[in-house]
């Protein structure tokens, strides 16, 4: 039977989550109850949760309500249960692993530094773990509107974790800022730790930009990436080096990069052969979460059963999930996928 897929089909489809970002993967009421303990008084558009009033963010407005969201966030506690409800939450959508993007320096200052921060978010993530059956990993990223120097520094660190739950490490922030050939230094340091790279790349910039970001910084998968879709050669690049772009539709709309989720080029890059991952980013802020992009693509791009299954086997194949793990769950895909 692979006839219409439900929205239950939905969930229960096994998946990772590849892409999501701390503060944005909060639930809405932890954000209010932890801003009211704090005494901290957040935008309006933090406090109202009617999706009716979410419209566009475009990027300036979006940083805004972000580090808005990451100011209530104080003690370890309040870490590690952001931690736990998102693998609470990633278990209620039929993920089974999760590779959490963390930028330590914007937290630091709340914790102590960036060492005392990275051992809270590890601890978090294997306590969450070991409650949820989840698998949380965590890519330690690097904020490209700030100095090299301090990304070379928090590779470093990042590769001292590297066995306490650290699989990837990243580049974040305003794309249009910081240019990849400057972090190529910090890339070689992680990966030479054994660290997989994981930079943003191709939102907010075109296709050049993955480009670049391919050459100087040899990821294993691209964040977002959507605009190599404007250019057949780099769509080749990424397809020849079995290079993933983690595709969050949502946000693409929300932050103007697409004019709607049927824009949103997934047929594209998986046409070119390019392998793509589904991920929300920040639910907290686009009001949609992973099981909603599994049905915006069959919903707006009309994917099939077998089409969602590929996505969902790409999550797998490209997350940094032990072999066992991986084909357990490809196993229980191809189950899905029979119906
Ligand atoms: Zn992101």
């Amino acid at each position: 039977m692979t006839g219409e897929v439900t929205d239950a089909d939905l969930i229960s489809l096994p998946k990772a989550h590849l892409h999501l970002h701390l503060t944005g993967g909060m639930r809405h009421a932890t954000l209010i109850d932890l801003a009211d303990r704090a005494g901290v008084q957040l935008p309006p558009r933090l406090v109202d949760d009617d999706p009716d009033t979410w419209q566009i963010l475009g990027w300036p407005r979006f940083q805004r309500l972000y580090d808005g969201a990451r100011g209530v966030l104080r003690t370890p506690e309040d870490f590690q249960r952001l931690i736990y409800e998102m693998a609470e939450d990633e278990r209620a959508a039929g993920s089974r692993w999760l590779e959490l993007q963390i930028a330590p320096t914007g937290y630091a200052v709340r914790l102590g530094d960036v060492v005392t921060a990275t051992e809270v978010f590890c601890s978090a993530a294997a306590a969450a773990e070991t409650a949820t059956g989840v698998g949380v990993r965590l890519i330690i990223a690097a904020n490209r509107t700030r100095p090299p120097w301090e990304a070379e520094l928090l590779a470093r660190i990042a590769v001292r974790f590297a066995a306490h739950g650290v699989v990837g490490f990243g580049l974040s922030n305003d794309e249009r800022r910081g240019i990849p050939e400057e972090f190529a230094k910090a890339f070689r340091i992680a990966r030479d730790g054994g660290l997989a790279a994981m930079p943003h790349a191709g939102e907010l910039l075109g296709a050049d930009s993955v480009a670049r970001t391919i050459a100087a910084l040899a990821p294993a998968r691209i964040g977002h990436g959507v605009r190599a879709a404007e250019d057949a050669d780099v769509m080749a690049s990424l397809a020849e080096r079995g290079i993933a772009c983690e595709v969050c539709p949502a946000s693409n709309v929300a932050l103007g990069v697409a004019a709607g989720l049927a824009a949103v080029p997934i047929r594209t890059l998986e046409a070119a052969g390019v392998p793509v991952v589904l991920a929300a980013d920040d639910p907290l802020l686009f009001g949609s979460g992973l099981v909603d992009q599994y049905r915006a693509a069959r919903d707006d791009l009309g994917y099939t059963r077998a089409d969602l299954a590929r996505l969902a086997r790409a999550s797998a194949t490209h997350s940094t999930m032990p072999a066992d793990v991986a084909a357990a769950m490809l196993a229980d895909i191809d189950g899905w996928e029979r119906g």
